[in-house]
């Protein structure tokens, strides 16, 4: 599991802890010690009894992270290690936490029944299931609204291969990434993904050795086994997992890279959890040509499924969205989010699916009752197929099966294209169902071992074993009534103890009463005691039906899920039909209450937004959101250049026109009157100030490399936000950059751009770039105030009201006197205003350092102005008067 380096450096913490091991060591923990050299990197829950025991650093290590009272246990001789345990019956909540604080944990279990051993002997033990972050079935470890996925990175002659599976559903998907020069689109499908556990081949986990994903909240790279990633190795294994000759039908077969990642992951899959998972039965191609492509920094930026304040969901636009009533539609919701659709057809299938639920409240809220009554099918099913579905788990199961025909009924007169669709895919499951509900009893507990979850009536055998067990002094007395009437012998009486088991007691006095069939046991002096058939084979049953009942119960369970199994890829179909029915009224519910209208998606031209709102502030805002219009085309109206007062509305504005172009994209009404979306093929976002965290570079540096980025990767197709580019470095150097960006979007890019800026130069560009048109936020300037109007027109701001903001914010007044006086005072001066830029139509071809030459002879002019202005002649010398004429002439000159 672990590279051989990593193993050696293993291997000698191990001998380390060991080493004191010799012959007094006892056959157990010799035994453990075997074991543990197998699983140097993972602990190992070890079973003994009805305990889960730790020993050595993994007793430690364990007993600090689960709380547990750490004990000494003898090795035999006079050694100790430590020692701590859980109870097995509350394992998975220590297995839980100790993944979760980052731990894989080895499950060890006892082989076969302690009776068979004999007292000297060491019980066989074996590893049944590793587990680890991204492999966790618990559900106390999973989050139902998210799926848990463990992903496999492979880069090989400079592709990069990716592929991601959720065991909990069997979802699995791969994709590849070409060139190194794309490595950030690597970084970007992780973000996407979320995974819990990634394991990469040698050289991917050398290529990103100085990036910490930790502090993007992605897990740490972990090596695997390169031979894994053998593309012929890989390929058989996935076919073979896939149950098919050729990948073909699944679009995967020319994507050698990620093949052989998808390979390696189902190796890591089988080794870790030791079974077949034939839920794992279809891989999909994530493609970004299908879908809307989003980098890390617009999914942060944008707070699509966490808010940027404290990284929860709430205040994300997920948040927003979620209605959903299952965990499977609140799955299918996160992914809607996460991955926007680029294909017009598709918008518009989901468009119409929301439209008609939306319209239809009446059904919709019959269908949202339904599915209130759903449990998580998919993963249910995916429960079934590892093996580890307990009665409760099959109960709800059935009873959820059983709601499909409910839905099937509510949807008949539903037009739209995806719906109908569904309601063809929500598979007749019923049969299964009943047979599930006519198995397992309603008030079914999860422990399987105990019995008592298989319902009166499935069973004659089970029902007769009970009710002996439950009645076994009614029936005996039954029987004793029963005799007594056939013999006659009226003080004939039931005994029982340890040698002869149950016996019938006659005394002397009816001796010659007794039948043949009494079979003599033993002769007393009052009496004689016999035993007959009947009675023996009562008490067979009376003495073993408890464990024979809890036994019978066991088989018919693990019969019933072997019946249940072959029904998975079904109950799997059905599950994805009704996670999008779910999605599907989610977004019909928000879009009714917050009052969306439905998007006209459109191949190309004009993005036209009529009364847009943003749809976080709009809901969580105690003041009344003003709405606002957007319009942008690859011509006359490419670029916005938005001026305004801080805290005016300049970076809602570009935000809620960034998030209706995604919800239009993802399939959902959008919060406008009107609105016309063109096909967009990616969102690009500059906004903020922040530090790299994961690449650990500063503030300006982020910022020009996302501007890089952007640059470089935008087409006439793409929305990009600019957000006060140029910011974070000097006012000139800054300006001229902010100057230069806009003049290569506009004549070399073309994509519809928005560009808040407080670089009032820059409103200069209207008329002189294709495209480009200056609009600001409007306010009212009140009695040395401000009030913010929020509402977006035509023209430029010329000031920033930066004082007024400081003011509403509480600065202090004595700071706030002082910055009205330097503000005046630089005014005097400012070139901004006294020299301003003068633009011909030449400056479209100015360059960068044409640009700063003229910045820089304005303000030498200026200052030459201010000291003439300062000079008193009559106090001045000659010399004087030649010195400061030769300096001024330097200037001059400069
Ligand atoms: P800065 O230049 O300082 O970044 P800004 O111009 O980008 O400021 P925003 O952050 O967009 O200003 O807006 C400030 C606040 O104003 C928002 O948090 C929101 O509460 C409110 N707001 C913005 N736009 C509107 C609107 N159209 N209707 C109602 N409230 C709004």
């Amino acid at each position: 599991m672990i590279s051989k380096t990593q193993t050696q450096e293993k291997e000698e913490i191990f001998v380390e802890n060991f080493n004191y091991l010799n012959s007094n060591t006892s056959k157990m923990m010799m035994a453990y010690v075997e074991l543990k050299k197998q699983y140097l990197d993972t602990i190992i829950f070890y079973r003994l009894g009805d305990f889960y025991e730790m020993f050595f650093n993994d007793a430690k290590e364990m007993s600090r992270v689960l709380e547990l009272t750490l004990t000494a246990k003898s090795c035999g001789g006079d050694q100790k290690t430590h020692m701590c345990g859980v109870p097995a019956k509350a394992v998975d909540i220590y297995l839980t936490k100790a993944v979760e604080a980052g731990y894989k944990v080895a499950i060890c279990e006892q082989v076969g029944d302690p009776k068979d051993y004999k007292a000297t002997e060491v019980m066989k033990r074996e590893v049944v299931r590793i587990v680890t972050p991204g492999t966790i079935m618990e559900s106390e470890a999973l989050n139902g609204k998210k799926n848990n996925y463990v992903m496999a990175g492979m880069l090989y002659k400079g592709s990069f291969g990716l592929s991601w599976v959720d065991i909990t559903t069997g979802e699995f998907y791969c994709t590849e990434v070409n060139g190194l020069e794309n490595s950030q689109n690597v970084i970007d499908i992780f973000t996407m993904v979320q995974p819990s556990e990634i394991i990469v081949n040698h050289e991917f986990f050398q290529f990103f050795n100085d990036v910490d994903l930790n502090k993007i909240n992605l897990p740490s790279l972990e090596e695997y086994e390169e031979e894994f990633f053998d593309f012929i190795n890989a390929e058989l294994t996935l076919k073979k997992q896939l149950n098919t000759n050729s990948l073909k039908p699944f679009g995967c077969e020319n994507l050698k890279h990620a093949i052989s990642s998808s390979g390696a992951l189902l190796c890591y899959i089988k080794e870790t959890q030791k079974r077949d998972l034939m839920h794992i039965n279809n891989i999909k191609v994530y493609s970004p040509k299908t879908n809307m492509y989003l980098d890390y920094q617009t999914r942060h930026n944008l707070e699509l499924t966490k808010s940027t304040r404290d990284g929860s969901k709430k205040g994300s636009l997920l948040w927003l969205l979620d209605e959903t009533q299952t965990s499977m539609g609140g799955r299918m919701l996160r992914k809607f989010v996460d991955s926007p659709l680029f294909n017009k057809r598709d918008i518009e299938l989901r468009l119409n699916a929301v439209e008609e639920l939306k319209n239809n409240l009446i059904k919709r809220d019959a269908i949202k009752e339904t599915l209130k009554e759903i449990y998580d099918i998919e993963r249910l099913s995916g429960k079934l197929a590892y093996g580890s579905l307990n009665p409760k788990e099959c109960y709800n199961l059935g009873q959820s099966l059983s709601k499909v025909p409910v839905l099937r009924d509510l949807l008949e007169t539903f037009k739209a294209e995806q719906v109908v669709k569904i309601r063809e895919n929500l598979t007749d499951l019923e049969e299964v169902a009943n047979l599930i509900i006519s198995a397992i009893d309603k008030e079914a507990g999860p422990v399987q071992k105990d019995g008592g979850f298989i319902k009166e009536g499935f069973n004659e055998e089970l029902d007769e074993l009970k009710n002996i067990k439950d009645n076994s002094t009614t029936i005996l007395n039954q029987l004793e009534a029963k005799e007594k009437e056939i013999t006659g012998i009226k003080t004939l009486k039931l005994g029982y103890n340890r040698v002869f088991g149950y016996f019938w007691e006659i005394s002397n006095s009816f001796k010659d009463m007794v039948p043949f069939r009494f079979v003599r046991k033993q002769t007393l002096t009052t009496g004689e005691r016999f035993i007959t058939e009947e009675l023996k084979e009562l008490e067979d049953k009376i003495l073993g039906a408890e464990e024979k009942a809890i036994k019978l119960e066991q088989d018919l369970f693990n019969n019933l899920k072997e019946v249940l199994k072959d029904f998975v890829p079904k109950m799997q179909k059905c599950a994805v039909s009704i996670a999008l029915l779910d999605a599907f009224v989610s977004l019909a519910s928000v879009a009714a209450k917050n009052n969306y209208c439905k998007p006209k998606i459109i191949s190309e031209g004009e993005l036209n937004i009529v009364e847009g709102r943003h749809p976080i502030v709009e809901v969580i805002s105690n003041a009344p959101f003003i709405a606002n219009d957007c319009s942008l085309n690859n011509t006359d109206c490419k670029t916005m250049v938005i001026t305004g007062p801080n805290m005016a509305g300049k970076s809602t504005y570009m935000r809620q026109t960034a998030i209706i172009c995604l919800m239009a994209h993802m399939g959902s009404f959008v919060p406008a009157k009107e609105c016309t979306m063109p096909l967009t093929d990616r969102i690009f976002t500059r906004i903020g100030a922040s530090d790299d965290l994961a690449y650990g570079q500063s503030t300006f540096m982020v910022e020009m490399s996302e501007v890089s980025a952007i640059l470089k990767n935008a087409t006439d197709k793409s929305l990009i936000l600019l957000d006060e580019v140029g910011r974070g470095t000097a006012t000139f150097d800054g300006l001229s950059i902010a100057w230069s960006v806009m003049e290569y979007i506009s004549n070399h890019l073309n994509s519809k751009t928005l560009f808040s800026t407080h670089y009032h130069e820059l409103t200069e560009l209207e008329g002189v770039l294709n495209g480009v048109k200056n609009y600001r936020v409007q306010v009212k300037e009140y009695n040395n105030s401000i009030v913010f109007l929020r509402k977006i027109v035509r023209g430029g701001a010329n000031r920033s009201f930066g004082i007024e903001v400081a003011s509403l914010a509480g600065m202090p007044q004595e700071v706030l006197d002082r910055a009205r006086q330097i503000l005046h005072s630089l005014e005097e001066s400012d070139i901004n205003n006294n020299s301003k830029l003068t633009l011909t139509n030449n400056t479209k071809q100015m360059s960068a350092e044409e640009i700063e030459q003229t910045v820089k002879t304005k303000a030498n002019n200026a200052e030459i102005c201010n000291m003439l202005k300062e000079l008193n002649m009559n106090k001045l010398s000659p010399m004087e008067a030649f010195m400061i004429l030769n300096d001024l002439s330097q200037k001059a000159k400069q």
